[in-house]
C-alpha cells in the first residue's frame, strides 16, 4: 500500500461529547460502513425500543474486530476521494499515550472535539496539550452538539475564543475550528445549511486538506530492532533483522551501525513479508534486511545508517511527561522506560518543573501526580539510543511502566549523560 494515500487521524475529547458520533457520522456519510451495518444497527435499536445513535455503529465495529484480533485501539476506516484514513480511537489517555508511543499507529492529525452545551472541560485541555507535546501539530477542533445550543454563532464564538486562548498559552495554533452536529450530521459531510454564518469548510473537507506526514521518509534512517530471526535459504543460514522504520530508508549496500551497541555491517539484501526480496525498505513499512557479517545484535537496538546523523546515547536523560499513574512519580520506586524497542530501569532524579495540563498553573516539588505534566531527569540503568524531541518525534517518544502499567509518557528533550565517547 501507498502510504502517502493514507492519512492516520486520532479523534480525543472530554467524554460525552461526542467522539464515537462523529465517526459513526464519518463511517455513514462517506458509505464506509460494511454492507447493511447500518441496517442492521437501527433494526437492533428498533427491536430493544431503544432510539438508534450513530455511536452505536462504532460499538457494533469494535465487536466485530475484537472477535477477531486483540487490539489496543479500535480502527476504523473511511475515505473519501483524496485518500483512505485511518481513526484511532483511543478510548482514554493511557491508550492513546501506547498507540503514540508504541507506533502502532501514530497520528499525523487530530480531530480534538468539545460539546458546545458544554463547553471547554479540563479534558479538552488536556487533550490539546498532549497533542502538542507529542509533537502533532495538525488539530482540527469540532464545536459539537451545536443543535443543541439552537445553532448559535455567539455560542460557538464563545468556546473558540476560550479554547484559542489556552492554545496560544501553550504555543499552538489549531487547523481550524468547525461547528457541527454530529448527531444532525451538520458540517461533517455537507454543508449545514442551519448555521449560515459559518463560510468555512465541513469536516470532510477540511481533513482532506491536510498535509500528510511530514516527509518520513526523508529524514534520516531510524528502525528499532523488533527481533533477529534465522532462517535457511539455498541451503544457507540467513539472520533477518526485522523491525519497523520510524523515519528514513535502507537500502542494500548502506552501512548500518546499531546503538547503543555501536556494532556495523552492510545490508545484504531486503526482505518484506509478503514481498520476498525488495530493494529498498521505506519509513513506516515492516522490513527486515540481512547483513553482510554475522554480527551480535538484539532486540531492543536502534539501526541507523553510518554516516547521517547519529542518534544519542545516553543514561540520563531530560524529559517533558504525562504522568497518570495511580501513585506519584517519585524518586522512592523502580520504574521501566519504554522506547521503540528498548526497555531499561528507569530512576525519577530530579523533578524540574511541574504542570497541571488544564490550568496550566505551576508547582515546585519533588513528585509528580496523576494528570500532571512535568519536566523530569531520569536516570536509567542502561544507556538507550534515541533522538532529542526537537530532531525527531518518532523516535523520541517513550512510556513509563510503574508495577506492569503504563502510567506516563512523553518525549526526550535532552541527553545528559552523552555516552558517545566509548562508542
Ligand atoms: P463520546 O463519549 O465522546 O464518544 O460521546 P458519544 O458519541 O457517545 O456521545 C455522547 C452522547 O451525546 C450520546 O448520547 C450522543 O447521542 C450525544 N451526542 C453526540 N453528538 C451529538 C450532537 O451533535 N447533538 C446532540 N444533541 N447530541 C449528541
Amino acid at each position: 500500500p501507498n502510504i502517502k494515500e493514507n492519512m492516520n487521524i486520532v479523534i480525543v475529547g472530554h467524554v460525552d461529547h461526542g467522539k464515537s458520533t462523529i465517526i459513526g457520522r464519518l463511517l455513514a456519510d462517506t458509505n464506509s460502513l460494511p454492507q447493511g451495518k447500518l441496517e442492521q444497527v437501527k433494526e437492533t435499536c428498533r427491536r430493544n425500543a431503544k432510539p438508534f445513535e450513530y455511536a452505536f455503529l462504532l460499538d457494533a465495529l469494535k465487536d466485530e474486530q475484537a472477535q477477531g484480533i486483540t487490539i489496543d485501539a479500535a480502527r476504523v476506516f473511511f475515505k473519501t476521494q483524496k485518500r483512505k484514513y485511518i481513526i484511532i480511537d483511543a478510548p482514554g489517555h493511557i491508550e492513546f499515550l501506547k498507540n503514540m508511543v508504541t507506533g502502532a499507529a501514530r497520528a499525523e492529525a487530530a480531530l480534538l472535539v468539545i460539546d458546545a452545551k458544554e463547553g471547554v472541560r479540563e479534558n479538552s485541555k488536556r487533550h490539546g496539550y498532549l497533542l502538542s507535546m507529542l509533537g502533532i501539530k495538525q488539530v482540527v477542533v469540532l464545536i459539537n452538539k451545536m443543535d443543541l445550543v439552537d445553532y448559535k454563532q455567539e455560542r460557538y464564538e464563545e468556546i473558540v475564543e476560550e479554547y484559542q486562548a489556552f492554545l496560544a498559552e501553550i504555543g499552538v495554533e489549531a487547523e481550524s475550528f468547525i461547528p457541527i452536529s454530529g448527531f444532525m450530521g451538520e458540517n461533517i459531510a455537507s454543508p449545514s445549511d442551519k448555521m449560515p454564518w459559518y463560510q468555512g469548510s465541513t469536516v470532510l473537507e477540511k481533513l482532506d486538506a491536510l498535509e500528510n506526514k511530514e516527509d518520513i521518509e526523508n529524514q534520516v534512517f531510524r528502525m528499532p530492532v523488533q527481533g533477529i530471526y534465522k532462517f535457511t535459504a539455498n541451503g544457507d543460514d540467513r539472520r533477518i533483522v526485522a523491525g519497523t522504520i520510524d523515519t528514513g530508508k535502507v537500502k542494500i549496500g548502506d552501512e548500518i551501525t546499531f546503538y547503543p551497541s555501536g556494532k556495523k555491517s552492510k545490508v545484504k539484501s531486503i526482505e518484506r513479508f509478503h514481498a520476498s526480496s525488495m530493494k529498498e525498505g521505506l519509513a513506516g513499512s515492516a522490513t527486515g534486511f540481512t547483513l553482510e557479517e554475522q554480527i551480535y545484535i538484539t532486540r531492543g537496538e536502534l539501526a541507523c545508517i553510518t554516516g547521517e546523523t547519529k542518534p544519542e546515547v545516553s543514561t540520563k536523560i531530560k524529559t517533558k511527561l504525562f504522568w497518570l499513574g495511580k501513585e506519584d512519580l517519585n524518586g522512592e520506586r523502580d520504574y521501566y522506560l519504554k522506547i521503540g524497542t528498548q526497555k531499561v530501569k528507569a530512576k525519577l532524579e530530579e523533578v524540574v518543573t511541574v504542570l497541571d495540563a488544564s490550568t496550566l498553573a505551576k508547582t515546585e516539588r519533588q513528585y509528580v501526580q496523576r494528570h500532571e505534566v512535568a519536566e523530569v531527569i531520569l536516570k536509567l540503568e542502561k544507556a538507550i539510543a534515541f533522538d532529542k524531541a526537537q530532531n525527531s518525534t518518532e523516535t523520541s517518544r517513550f512510556v513509563l511502566i510503574d508495577n506492569y502499567e503504563i502510567s506516563g509518557g512523553g518525549i526526550i528533550v535532552d541527553s545528559l549523560e552523552n555516552q558517545e565517547d566509548w562508542l
